[in-house]
């Protein structure tokens, strides 16, 4: 592997001083954990990358449909070390629901980075959530879930509609103590390996739209031992190979009530949010590891007589890729630490969960455009070569591109951070702790984003609903870039003058839209974060 790849065999936590930094601000256990982080950091280096790059290049799971008896099992079959991942990383859902925190986990997935395995590992937290939240008559499940004993899997989009939920055509018939499922359940992942799904069905005689859905346990396996759904098929997908999505069909299929019916879409939306900052971890999570790449390609290559590194352009670049990366997980985990106080939080919820929201919404959505981006710079960085895939780097790209589109497409987010200010009123809670925070720092580029916030805010409230959609991606995208300048210096604060300068460049480019100043091409703290001096 090391053949092909810079970033094998390092150890990815210890590399990364910003995630230090950024857990060291958020998360007050940081340091008992750190001996774990280390150890965890070898093995997303190693293991782990060399298991995502086997996958998907050589050993996709494949979708067994009988057994050597003729029996019907859908199971997919997993190359050992695809299994052998999946049970040594099954503990990190395990923190919140034992007294630890959100920031434990999301900093574990982070780590892993792959969107398709860490998939595997959300979609399974998740279930554990709701049982854990809303169906604590199912706790032995949830305890198999975070032991690894078994997988979860949230099965909610249809072939009408992903992002329109309300269009869901599954039913459900009350049955003695369970409740009967027909669905077609048309992306479904963890098909073929999950024991346990949360899936949406509309109770017969229950209103149409989102507010008549329901959420259920489906097992595989209902009560008489019999296979409870099939797998029609896996999908062809070009990246997120590591996570088998195919298609559930759903015939009478025994399945459990969560909750109360009525508040289905409630809890539907609440584990959607859980995704969302699984989303962003790992779409950060994926664009560091092309960054890893890139910072190995930059020291070797040489071109017009010196190594990459010594063109003023490339420094540029890595300059752009720092500061994406380090406002992005400042993002990421800003969200994740608002999240960690209100999780516990129930419908109709508090104003602190509607907070948590606001900020997973502007999270998922840039983070996925930084890694996008990111992703694409990483694979020019290296020529020829960065687009072969024979090489780590040409995979991160593809992974990336998940990102945008499941949890919710950016037109998506914006509707749902646009529901959470007309609704909700999140957006006040965002200012009475943003502006003071950006009027303390009182630079230029700290002014320069909180007239940013106030206007885009100011104008988004003075438009009629159709042009308040229109603006809403544009203004969820400024909320975004304020909020990264803003974060960066409050990373200031607590010492480390690197953030500081984080903060301006970010400011510049972003919301200015002007060139890197040309300070940042002598700063190699900036640009050159990683590289042997
Ligand atoms: C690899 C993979 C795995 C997946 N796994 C799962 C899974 O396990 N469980 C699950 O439930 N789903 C899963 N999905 C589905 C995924 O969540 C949906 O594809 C996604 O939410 C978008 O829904 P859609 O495909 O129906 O697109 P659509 O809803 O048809 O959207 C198409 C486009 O229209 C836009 N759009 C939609 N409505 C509006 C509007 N009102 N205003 C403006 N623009 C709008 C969207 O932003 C998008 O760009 C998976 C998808 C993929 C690719």
């Amino acid at each position: 592997m090391n053949h092909i790849s810079y970033a094998y065999g390092q150890n990815h936590f210890a590399l990364d001083d910003d995630l230090q930094i950024i857990l060291q601000h958020y998360w007050p256990e940081f340091a008992a954990h750190k001996k774990e982080l280390i150890e965890f950091g070898a093995y997303a280096g190693r293991d782990i990358y060399e298991t995502v790059y086997h996958v998907d290049h050589d050993a996709r799971p494949i979708l067994m449909t009988h057994d050597l008896d003729g029996n019907r099992i859908d199971r997919v079959r997993l190359s050992p070390a695809h299994r052998a991942v999946l049970q040594n990383t099954a503990h990190i859902n395990r923190p919140p629901y034992e007294g630890g925190s959100w920031h434990h986990h999301f900093a574990l997935g982070y780590l892993i980075g792959d969107p398709g395995m860490y998939c595997i590992l959300t979609i399974t937290g998740q279930t554990a959530y709701a049982i854990h939240k809303y169906a604590p008559e199912f706790n032995q499940i949830k305890e198999q879930l975070l032991r690894g004993d078994a997988y979860g899997a949230t099965w909610m989009t249809e072939s009408q509609g992903g992002s329109d939920l309300g269009a869901n055509t599954a039913i459900a018939f009350p049955d003695g103590d369970h409740w009967r499922l027909t669905a077609d359940k048309y992306f479904a992942s963890g098909a073929g390996l999950t024991d346990y799904a949360i899936t949406t069905a509309r109770p017969h005689g229950a209103k149409a739209g989102p507010k008549g859905l329901a959420l259920f346990l489906l097992p595989r396996v209902n009560k008489e031992g019999q296979l409870n759904f099939h797998i029609r098929r896996l999908k062809d997908k070009s990246a997120t190979r590591s996570v088998p999505s195919g298609e559930a069909e759903l015939n009478q299929s025994e399945a459990y009530l969560i909750g109360e019916a009525e508040k289905g879409i409630y809890y539907t939306l609440e584990n959607l949010t859980v995704s969302r900052l699984a989303n962003a971890i790992g779409a950060m999570g994926t664009a560091r590891k092309a960054h890893l790449e890139v910072l190995g390609r930059v020291q070797r290559r040489q071109a017009f007589g010196s190594l990459l590194l010594e063109h003023p352009l490339i420094r540029r670049d890595l300059t752009d890729l720092a500061v994406r990366l380090a406002g992005g997980l400042a993002l990421s985990f800003h969200a994740i630490e608002k999240f960690d106080k209100a999780w516990e939080a129930r419908p109709p919820y508090t104003s602190a969960y509607h907070y948590a929201r606001f900020l997973t919404h502007v999270a998922k959505n840039k983070t996925a455009n930084h890694a996008s981006v990111m992703t694409a710079m990483a694979m020019e960085l290296f020529g020829g070569l960065g687009f072969l895939e024979e090489y780590a780097v040409a995979h991160w790209h593809r992974e990336a591109l998940i990102t945008p589109i499941w949890e919710g497409p950016s037109n998506i987010q914006a509707l749902d951070f646009l529901e959470t200010i007309n609704k909700q009123r999140a957006h006040e809670s965002y200012l009475t702790e943003f502006i003071p925070l950006l009027e303390q720092v009182g630079t230029r580029h700290a002014k320069i984003a909180k007239e940013t916030i106030e206007s885009s805010l100011q104008k988004l409230a003075s438009l009629s609903p159709q042009q308040a959609q229109w603006h809403a991606k544009h203004v969820l995208d400024q909320i975004a870039d304020a909020t990264q300048v803003a974060l960066l210096y409050a990373l200031a604060h607590s010492g480390n003058t690197r953030y500081e300068k984080l903060a301006e460049l970010y400011a510049t480019h972003f919301i200015l839209h002007e060139e890197y100043p040309d300070w940042a091409l002598q700063d190699q703290a900036i640009w050159g974060a990683g590289i042997d001096a």
